[in-house]
């Protein structure tokens, strides 16, 4: 994510010392520079059978864990396998219908089925391998009168509809201030941002990061709009005034990089030098992206000069009506402000498909390992525009981080209260230079080549993470690394 929020806020204070600190946010890190229509139909089926056979399942396996930071949301009894969601969007009445069948494997025995959902949303029939269950929701728990066993695989139904509201987010930031999850523009359209957690306020879903699933969307809307999600675009009908669009997502997501945008978009194709496919879906009369729909291009090509190959099948980019940017799978979300639509920001969010989608953080005390390589990345794409050297664009960082750990805590044990501030974002990438220069170039683009691509969707935590770089670098790195993600103050910089 990148911070825009963050900035608002502190632009309007005296904050003039911190000038960074606004630029800090994830959904959209802003960061210094130079220095300082008519109803729908009432249900919607996906229609036809998603076509994830169960034999590519496997891909989707998880090690499942209990969050250390949000252990209320999610369940590591549930493995989710595959998601198909079809969703009908009417505008006139702000109304979501949804027709989910969700694949798990249980990862113990239980007398029921724990999941996150909305109670908001109301659910009109619920099975279990095709059986009418019982459920309770309370709160944003979802409870299936079911019991499972160990390593046995499930299909659970679910209809349901209403009007999702978002879920309050467990943050400060400004732009975090409309909550985490699905949100209603004043046009009625829709966008998600469900970082830490908030894909349970449109789906029933085991909502935390170590639980990758493979998806497939069916996306109704009254035309001439139409709905956005992950993954690649397969087809699109239209019929009796409405348009629906099927995306397939092949790679396993964490839930917390899955979207969902309806509007009235037009999309432009374009592809990367190495010839990935890019879709920049914008509204249709909305703000042009600064530079271009060529900045999305020019992001994956400068990506993959220093971190090897895109990761994913396809790219794109979903202008949406707030104030953040977020990097969901295969796609970046970005709001429609200056800022979030800038070039630095499309870097930013691109490079979490390396560090942050193909290889996730298996729990939220460890979102440093995306931010802090975003930024750094971001930094070093910075610094090549600006015409200064890497290590100028860290003295500049270092001249606030100080007080961004102060407010919200170390990298690695921040403020569970305080979720995405700058603390995340900047003491992590100052730590990557600082080992850049330890070990040298060469070794240290190996490391960010070669860690995403040894994860290949996967998830990780900070411990495999140290071990593989001690491995790879032949380093002895654990006072390094407790000291500038664990430490209460910034270690000395060479
Ligand atoms: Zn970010």
């Amino acid at each position: 994510m990148n911070r825009t929020a963050g900035g608002a806020r502190l632009r309007t204070g005296a904050l003039v010392l911190l000038p960074a600190l606004a630029l800090a946010a994830c959904g959209s890190h802003r960061v210094p520079s130079g220095q300082a229509p008519t109803a729908a139909p009432t249900s919607t089926p996906s229609g036809t059978p998603s076509d994830t056979g169960a034999g590519d399942l496997a891909i989707a396996r998880s090690e499942t864990r209990e969050d250390s930071v949000y252990p209320d949301i999610g369940d590591p009894l549930v493995d989710a396998l595959h998601y198909d969601l079809g969703l009908t969007w009417d505008p006139a009445k702000d109304r979501l219908t949804g027709r989910e069948v969700l694949t798990f494997r249980a990862t113990g025995d239980s007398a029921t089925i724990p999941l996150d959902f909305n109670e908001q949303l109301a659910i009109s029939e619920l099975t279990v391998d095709g059986q009418p269950v019982e459920h309770t929701v309370a709160g944003t728990h979802l409870t299936v009168e079911h019991p499972i066993e160990a390593d046995e695989q499930y299909e659970l139904g679910l209809t349901y509809a209403g009007t999702p509201a978002p879920a309050p987010a467990p943050s400060t930031r400004s732009d975090f201030t409309q909550g985490v999850g699905w949100s209603v523009t004043g046009d009625h359209e829709t966008w998600t941002l469900q970082e830490p957690y908030g894909a349970f306020t449109w789906y029933a879903v085991n909502d935390q990061p170590s639980d990758k699933a493979l998806y497939d969307f069916t996306l109704t809307v009254p035309s001439p709009w139409s709905g956005v999600a992950n993954g690649v675009l397969r087809r699109t009908t239209t019929r009796s005034g409405q348009t629906t669009n099927r995306w397939h997502l092949a790679e396993p997501a964490a839930s917390y990089l899955v979207t969902v945008a309806f509007a009235d978009y037009q999309h432009t194709d374009l592809k990367s030098a190495s010839g990935v496919p890019i879709q920049v879906w914008a509204p249709a009369g909305g703000k042009a992206l600064p530079g271009g729909t060529s900045t999305a291009p020019a992001a994956i090509d400068w990506l993959e000069k220093v971190l090897g190959p895109y990761p994913f099948d396809s790219f794109g980019v979903v202008v949406v009506d707030n104030d953040s940017g977020m990097e969901t799978q295969t796609m970046v979300t970005l709001g429609d402000t200056d800022y979030s639509l800038s070039p630095a920001v499309m870097v930013h969010e691109a490079a979490h498909h390396w560090y942050g989608d193909t290889v996730t953080p298996a729990d939220w005390s460890d979102v440093w390992m995306n931010e802090g390589m975003a930024m750094y990345l971001q930094g070093m794409w910075e610094a090549e525009q600006e015409g200064i050297t890497i290590e100028d664009k860290m003295d500049q960082w270092a001249a606030f981080e100080v007080q961004l750990r102060e407010a919200a805590g170390p990298p690695a044990a921040f403020d569970p209260a305080q979720f995405g501030d700058g603390n995340i974002y900047y003491g992590p990438a100052l730590m990557w230079q600082e080992l850049r220069e330890r070990i040298g170039d060469d070794a240290f683009f190996r490391v960010l080549r070669e860690w995403p691509a040894a994860q290949e969707n996967g998830t990780a935590d900070r411990e495999e993470y140290w071990d593989w770089i001690e491995q790879e670098t032949g380093e002895e790195l654990s006072d390094f690394f407790d000291a500038w993600l664990l430490g209460k103050q910034t270690p000395a910089r060479d």
